[in-house]
């Protein structure tokens, strides 16, 4: 097990409720990421699991009970913990949302970094059949309503996107592909290893750590008022202007969109608990169909095999 070596304490404001909250990263001796919520009295451990995600609605993913204690966009915060090699530790956090900072990975990146106790090898779970779910599956796993009003109103529901894994032997392979009608995003693909090495985590450190979200800024002010989107700002998210043809911050790379997107899927991955090794290509991917993939991959044995390493990290 790897965790971290001392407490670790980060502020900021959530994604959505825009709120100030403060998350401790502690040692532990448990294997798993488990959260706490310290606002909410006898608030158990939450396992940061596939299993546990209640919620992938909001462009985020929430471990814990739908209307009890729960945590949302626990993602980015995921893959920091994945590439730090931390398969170990208990997140207290004082409200229900990990604090968005600079809306990527590499804020995180650089408070923990420093804290990372002696490495062993992670355990890993080895794909070893090809599981995938296409969009037209989740729409059918909405409540009537939600479909309903989810094909009516959301532009971005699509019925052609995907998320698969197959076998890989070499770490986890992923390939994000979005696929957007506008001349700003367009079609992007990133392509990115993880195989443990140095390497792989200076890959991901120089390349796409830095990465953000987007959102139209035409829509922000309605989803502000209906209570979302509070913490973001033009330096956390990318904002698109209302014709979608041209950004209003600047861009750290001109595919710096789809470059975000494997900071998610890195971070939905370790909800698998462990080095997921596989091949994941998403296309107009989503933490929804990231979610729903861990479930089928689970749900059958034959699927995976799980590789308990309990030696020193030689690198
Ligand atoms: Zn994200």
């Amino acid at each position: 097990m790897t965790t971290v070596t001392k407490n670790v304490k980060i502020s900021g404001v959530g994604m959505h409720l825009g709120l100030p909250v403060n998350m401790v990263v502690m040692p532990s001796k448990k294997p798993g990421i488990f959260f706490k919520r310290t606002d909410i009295k006898d608030s158990e451990l939450i396992p940061a699991t596939f299993d546990n995600v209640c919620d992938t609605m909001l462009r985020s993913t929430q471990i814990g009970e739908k209307n009890g204690a729960n945590v949302r966009t626990i993602e980015h915060l995921m893959a920091v913990l994945f590439l730090l090699g931390i398969d170990s530790a208990v997140i207290e956090i004082d409200g229900p949302e990990v604090p968005f900072l600079d809306g990527s990975a590499f804020e995180l990146y650089k408070l923990l970094e420093k804290f990372v106790s002696d490495k062993t090898h992670m355990r890993k779970i080895v794909v070893k059949k090809t599981v995938e779910i296409k969009s037209a599956d989740l729409i059918k796993t909405l409540p009537f309503v939600q479909r309903v009003v989810a094909k009516i109103f959301s532009r971005r529901i699509t019925t052609d996107g995907f998320v698969k894994i197959e076998p890989y032997n070499n770490g986890l392979l992923i390939d994000a592909i979005l696929d957007y009608n506008n001349k700003i995003i367009g079609t992007q693909s990133c392509s990115y290893i993880f195989d443990g090495s140095k390497t792989s985590v200076k890959d991901f450190v120089d390349n796409i750590a830095k990465s953000r979200s987007f959102g139209g800024y035409a829509e922000w002010e309605w989803v502000k008022k209906h209570g979302m989107g509070r913490g973001c700002n033009l330096h956390n998210v990318i904002a698109i202007n209302a014709r979608w043809d041209a950004t209003m911050n600047k861009l750290y790379y001109p595919d710096e969109f789809v470059r975000h997107k494997v900071i998610d899927i890195l971070g939905d991955m370790f909800t698998a608990g462990g080095f997921l090794c596989g091949w994941v290509q998403s296309y107009k991917g989503s933490h929804a169909l990231n979610n729903l993939l861990l479930r089928k991959l689970f749900s059958d044995k034959s699927n995976y095999e799980i590789v308990e390493q309990t030696k020193k990290s030689s690198k």
